[in-house]
C-alpha cells in the first residue's frame, strides 16, 4: 500500500495538496480536521466534545482521534493506500499509526513536509477565514494553532527523520509544490 502522510503547519497546503495527490495516485483521503468538522455539523457526541478543542485552536485529546482512525481504517480494506491529512499531530498519534498499520502488514512509505513561512501562514489563514467560516481561522485561534504545532506536532519530524522516511518540500506555487512532490513520490515508489 501505498501510505502518506501530509504534514506540515495549519495553512501549509495540506488540503490542497492531499486532493491534487488523490487524482494523480488514487488513494483515500483521511483528514481528520474534515471529519471532526462533520462531526460538529451534525452535533453528535464526538462533534460536540471536538468542537470545545477545535475553537479554541487546541487539540482534540489523542485517544479521541485514535480510536476514530482506528474506525476509519477498519473500514477499508481493499484500496490503494491511504493520504494522512492533519494525522499524527503528536508522537502518540504516530506511534498509534504505526501500530494500527503493522497490524494490516503495512506502513507509512513518506511523510511530504510542507515547509512554509510562519508569516505567509498567517496570511493564508486570515485570507481563508473571510470565506471558510472555520471558528479557528481567526488571529487569535491561528496564533495557537502555530503555538500547538510547534510544541506538540513538530516533534514529529524527528520520529520520521530516523526513519528515514522526512521529505521536505518547498515551493512558492502550488503546482510547483505538487511537482515536488511527485517527483519525491515517484522516486520513492
Ligand atoms: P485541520 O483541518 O487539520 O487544520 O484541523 C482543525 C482542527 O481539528 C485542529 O486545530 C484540531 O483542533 C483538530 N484536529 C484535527 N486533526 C487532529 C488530530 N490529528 N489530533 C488532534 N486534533 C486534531
Amino acid at each position: 500500500m501505498l501510505n502518506v502522510v501530509i504534514f506540515g503547519a495549519p495553512g501549509s497546503g495540506k488540503g490542497t495538496q492531499s486532493e491534487l495527490i488523490i487524482e494523480k495516485y488514487g488513494l483515500r483521503h483521511i483528514s481528520t480536521g474534515e471529519i471532526l468538522r462533520t462531526e460538529i455539523e451534525t452535533q453528535s457526541e464526538l462533534g460536540l466534545l471536538a468542537d470545545e478543542y477545535i475553537s479554541k485552536g487546541q487539540l482534540v485529546p489523542d485517544e479521541v482521534i485514535i480510536e476514530m482512525l482506528g474506525d476509519i481504517l477498519e473500514d477499508n480494506k481493499s484500496i490503494k493506500g491511504f493520504i494522512f491529512d492533519g494525522f499524527p499531530r503528536t508522537l502518540a498519534q504516530g506511534e498509534a499509526l504505526d501500530k494500527m498499520l503493522r497490524e494490516k502488514n503495512t506502513s507509512v512509505v513518506a511523510v511530504l513536509n510542507l515547509a512554509v513561512e510562519e508569516e505567509v501562514l498567517v496570511q493564508r489563514l486570515l485570507k481563508r477565514g473571510e470565506v471558510s467560516g472555520r471558528s479557528d481561522d481567526n488571529l487569535e485561534t491561528i496564533q495557537s494553532r502555530l503555538d500547538v504545532y510547534h510544541n506538540q506536532t513538530e516533534p514529529l519530524k524527528a520520529y520520521y527523520k530516523k526513519q528515514g522516511k522526512l521529505f521536505t518540500i518547498k515551493g512558492d506555487t502550488i503546482d510547483d509544490v505538487f511537482e515536488r512532490m511527485t517527483d519525491t513520490l515517484n522516486r520513492i515508489l
